[in-house]
């Protein structure tokens, strides 16, 4: 159990949860305006009911007219048209004066920049560069057409989608409920902030760091506070839960199993425990109580943070139908050396300095610090070596919080 080989694969890990995550899927859709939506998952696709633009508009401000009609000699200017209005027919012989997004005359094809044109004292407009047929219109739907899927069904909502949703009128959207995770911190030691320190003890990090977390993810905390080490009031606490998609935990699970938490489970459930090949983080729980899954993450503040990032968080979207669940990473030059080759993959809390990436020098699963003074994690492969100036890839916490 001890030996390398023994040890689960980051990637086989994450097979795993998402091959149950697939098994679980949360059903429940609800409509919300555009302004709640952020974070949510679609739940249906949106499909554009207009063409985008709905009228060909001028992309310049300047001049409107029928190319044909250039012949060398100025054109007189007939109308003038701002955003908003609604044009005459373009008179023949004749260009309109135009500014950016009003809809095109009718007759009238090609739009040239002001900065290009001659202004005479006659009020004519004369044509100094060469005009190329149809330039600076936005044609009718050059962007979408009537019928186009814009966003597909398990895209995650962010201020983007939600300006491309109103950009075709939608006011509302069919989302994923919220996915609804009981979330509980275990072990003895841990205190609340804003109360005294006895001895031995020291406060507890991981509840807020999760709290916040999963409530970015789009999902319902119920925040169960710190269970003690009592299956009497685990079993009390869980029996409780009603309506729960996931309970998250986190400590007790560094000696290979969760304490009281697992003998609760046992009995009334199952417990898979994962060592996994990673570090921090190797002790991953995963399971259920009752029909309830459950992810028991490890309790050092620096592995609570990786295992949610890289399994949970995966986890939870997957659960709402998300499809690409892992997170951008970014190839970028180590400003380190690695001499020791390990066998688990490490994630390494590193900042992005000249586009090189520049380690904490403490990287100990306990200093939650790290983190905080981190822009991201640097993945390295297990049985990897290299010098400074090699390669390696980078997620963005940015890529991982929400
Ligand atoms: P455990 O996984 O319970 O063995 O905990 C591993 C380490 O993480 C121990 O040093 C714990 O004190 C610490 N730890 C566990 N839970 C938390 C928490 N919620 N906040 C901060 N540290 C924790
Ligand atoms: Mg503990």
């Amino acid at each position: 159990m001890s030996g390398a080989s023994s040890l689960l694969p980051v990637e086989r890990a994450l097979a795993l949860l998402l091959e149950q995550a697939d098994a679980a899927p949360i059903r429940e859709v609800e409509i919300v305006p555009l302004a709640q939506a952020n974070g949510r998952v679609l739940a249906e696709p949106l499909v554009c009911d207009l063409d985008l633009p709905p009228w060909p508009n001028s992309a310049m401000d300047g001049y409107a007219l029928r190319q044909g009609d250039l012949a060398g000699e100025p054109l007189p200017v007939s109308q003038k048209i701002f955003a908003g209005m609604q044009p005459a027919p373009l008179q023949p012989g004749s260009c309109a004066r135009i500014f950016t997004g009003a809809p095109m005359p009718e007759g009238a094809d090609t739009v040239e920049m002001q900065e290009n044109v001659e202004l005479l004292d006659d009020g004519r407009v004369r044509f100094a560069q060469p005009v190329r047929p149809g330039q600076h219109v936005r044609p009718q739907g050059g962007e979408a057409r009537r019928g186009d899927t814009m966003l597909k069904a398990g895209t995650r909502l962010g201020a983007i989608e939600l300006a491309l949703a109103a950009s075709v009128g939608a006011d509302t959207l069919k989302v994923m409920r919220r996915p609804r995770v009981a979330l509980l911190s275990t072990g003895d030691e841990l205190v609340e902030p804003g109360r005294p320190l006895a001895a031995g003890q020291i406060y507890n990090s991981n509840r807020s760091l999760l709290d916040q977390w999963l409530r970015a993810l789009g999902c319902d905390v119920l925040d169960l506070g710190v269970l003690p080490d009592d299956p009497q009031r685990i079993r009390e606490a869980l029996g409780a839960l009603q309506g729960t998609d996931l309970i998250l935990s986190t400590g007790g699970v560094s000696v290979g199993e969760a304490d009281f938490l697992g003998q609760v489970l046992r009995e009334e459930g199952e417990l898979t425990f994962w060592k996994l090949a990673i570090k921090p983080g190797k002790p991953l729980t995963c399971g259920h109580y009752r029909a309830i899954p459950l992810i028991g993450l490890p309790g050092n503040p620096a592995s609570t943070l990786v295992t949610f990032g890289l399994f949970a968080r995966a986890y939870l979207l997957r659960r709402l139908g998300v499809a690409a669940v892992e997170p951008l990473a970014v190839e970028v030059p180590a400003a380190f050396d690695w001499p020791r080759a390990g066998t688990r993959r490490e994630y390494l809390r590193a900042r992005l300095e000249q586009g090189r990436a520049v380690l904490y020098p403490n990287q100990s699963s306990s200093v939650l610090r790290s983190a905080s003074w981190a822009d991201g994690l640097v993945e390295v492969r297990e049985h990897r070596t290299f010098e400074a100036g090699a390669t390696v890839s980078f997620i963005p916490f940015s890529e991982l919080m929400h």
